[in-house]
């Protein structure tokens, strides 16, 4: 009895020793998934796709990986959020605004399962993520509509499309991904357009969300009519560049949000976008600015991932002047100085990592 009184005593000591550290990383405005909280990061890219999600499981997933000139933008929003390994990456498409920063991306972060569509590029970056992802010995999985990602308890996270073995166009060929966190859902489209929407409305799939992630940048050949009434989100989030010379978002599109009352937001004008679940409710961060990299930040200083030239034989910090001078060709990463040093690098004399 006196044993299970101790046991109950400790029980309780635990539950408030967990509880006050809960109260200092939420006022920290940490991680937060003490709450166990779904964090979607639509991260400003510009005219390109990158969206980072903080499951609340503790695992990532991130959907696409910007443009080849996006890398630093990427590591440092993961890196801010001390992210050192993705569980799911998706690669909807292989056309560069959603592959671009993929190969870094893999040389840089543990990544345990890629999903990409089976469709192949000519590409030179096509053939350079090939080449990261065996390199990284992650698994690849050639997802197509019925794959499921995840599925447990609350949390499901499935592939409605591509429905089609053949499309005339790369951006058909799109993974579309739904999240459901409790009563709370997410639909992804990457570029998907009017024809694979048809597919995923006739094949009959649950496609009615919370959050639309729109198609192909607000283009017009997407967020058809029939997909919108089959969706009817509440939030739809456009990831698109200022001043593009592709004229996205459409302004078709932009009314047809706009008839079915969703309300839009857009990283060319908010930058980067969190949207959070608690399973129940949806919180937007409005007041969302662009991201933009702080290489002074004293965080930076205690940065534990290097980049070195392969040219010069000196290794930087991702954040030094000579990183973006660096061709992608010369550069080689690391996930400790120990690495670096081992393999005959020596650290640079500007940031002295
Ligand atoms: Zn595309
Ligand atoms: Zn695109």
């Amino acid at each position: 009895m006196k044993k299970r009184i101790l046991n109950i005593f400790t029980v309780i000591m635990l539950l408030l020793v967990i509880t006050s550290c809960s109260v200092n990383l939420s006022t920290d405005g940490a991680l937060g998934s003490e709450h166990k909280e779904l964090r979607i990061h639509f991260i400003d890219v510009g005219q390109a796709d990158c969206i980072l999600i903080e499951l609340p499981t503790d695992e990532e997933v991130l959907i696409d990986a910007g443009n080849r000139e996006d890398a630093g933008v990427i590591m440092n929003y993961l890196n801010e959020l001390d992210i050192e390994d993705i569980e799911y990456f998706i690669l909807t498409h292989p056309h560069e605004d959603h592959i671009g920063s993929a190969p870094d991306v893999l040389s840089y972060y543990d990544v345990d399962k890629i999903y990409m569509p089976d469709v192949s590029s000519d590409s030179q970056i096509y053939k350079k993520t090939i080449l990261a992802i065996q390199n990284e010995d992650a698994e690849l999985i050639k997802a197509k509509a019925g794959t499921s990602i995840i599925d447990s308890g609350n949390l499901s996270f499935e592939v409605l499309a591509p429905n089609s073995m053949w499309y005339s166009e790369t951006n058909e060929y799109s993974l579309v991904t739904r999240l459901v966190y409790g009563d709370t859902s997410f639909l992804f489209t990457g570029d998907a357009e009017s024809v694979s929407e048809l597919e995923m409305v006739k094949a009959g799939y649950e496609i009615n969300s919370d959050l639309l992630k729109v198609g192909h940048h607000g283009g017009e050949t997407s967020t058809s009519q029939v997909f919108l009434d089959a969706v009817t989100p509440k939030y739809a989030v456009i990831s698109v560049g200022k001043g593009n010379s592709y004229g996205h978002p459409h302004n078709k599109t932009l009314s047809r949000l706009n008839a079915i009352d969703a309300n839009v937001y857009r990283t060319d004008e908010l930058g980067s976008i969190t949207v959070s679940s608690d399973g129940s409710h949806i919180k937007i961060d409005e007041t969302a600015k662009p991201y933009i990299p702080q290489p002074s930040e004293e965080k930076n200083a205690n940065k534990t991932k290097y980049i070195g030239n392969i040219n010069s034989l000196k290794f930087h910090y991702p954040d030094c002047s000579s990183v973006s001078n660096m061709k992608d060709t010369n550069k080689k990463l690391f996930k400790n100085r120990a690495d670096a040093i081992n393999q005959g690098f020596e650290p640079c004399s500007i940031c002295e990592p």
